[in-house]
């Protein structure tokens, strides 16, 4: 079934490198990982792997862990403030299988949906510097290796937003950051923006729960559109 559905919107070219765990090339971020671990010893604190089936559907593209969220637990938005608005609409949506997202061993579980970040390890004040985006690019290049033919990417943020392009070799300056806009790339995936859930965001209203539900509901329409006889991605919310 997945290579049926497969239609790489990555050019031919040898497969890029899958998420490795142990991978410690940013040393700035090694170090801050060690940082960290040391005072809080039951954190993961290693790169956080990307959680879904790779060729799911919806691909969601975060920036980097949060510290006391995916960086402890080890799953993407897992046990912080930016999991809250995500998952809930997730689930409303029909991609997950409970609104909320406590810990790895929570039970949820995504329905055609893989979420992910531009960069698998924790940086310093949630901020990763380029050539640490860059040298991560590789590991997000395997993640949307195998979005189906009219699957849709969802980019939050903008660093998320030009990582999806750089990992997809297409120029950011040709498709540049909106939030709620749609991208049509190659073999009918769309690439669609929105405001990172960040507790900053959702804090200061920069981001609202019915802003975050038109992204989804755009998402659905494409789906609707995209992709004959699958319905799992046109559910609306419950
Ligand atoms: S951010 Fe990415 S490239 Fe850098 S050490 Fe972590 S996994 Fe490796």
């Amino acid at each position: 079934m997945a290579t049926a559905r497969r239609a790489a919107i990555l050019p031919e070219r040898p497969a890029p490198a899958a998420y490795d765990a142990d991978c410690r090339r940013c040393s700035r971020l090694v170090a801050f990982l060690d940082e960290v671990r040391a005072k809080n010893p039951g954190y993961r604190c290693r790169p956080v792997p990307p959680f879904g089936a790779p060729d799911a559907a919806l691909v969601v593209v975060g920036l980097a862990p949060g510290q006391r969220g995916a960086n402890a637990s080890g799953r993407p938005f897992t046990g912080d403030h930016a999991g809250i608005i995500l998952y809930a609409t997730l689930h409303a949506y029909g991609f997950a299988s409970q609104p909320v997202a406590i810990a790895r061993d929570d039970g949820l579980v995504l329905d055609d949906c893989r979420i992910t970040n531009a960069v698998k390890c924790l940086p310093p004040g949630n901020k990763p510097e380029p050539a640490e985006i860059r040298a991560c690019n590789g590991y997000l290049a395997a993640d949307l290796s195998a979005v189906p033919a009219g699957g849709a990417i969802l980019a939050l943020g903008r660093v998320a937003h030009d990582a999806t392009l750089r990992a997809l070799r297409l120029k950011p300056s040709a498709l540049p950051f909106a939030h709620g806009a749609r991208h049509p790339l190659a073999n009918g995936v769309v690439l669609f923006d929105s405001y990172h859930c960040s507790r900053y965001n959702t804090n200061t209203r920069r981001l609202t729960a019915p802003m975050f539900r038109a992204v989804f509901d755009a998402i659905a329409v494409h789906r609707r559109r995209g992709i004959r006889g699958r319905t799992t991605l046109s559910r609306q919310p419950a």
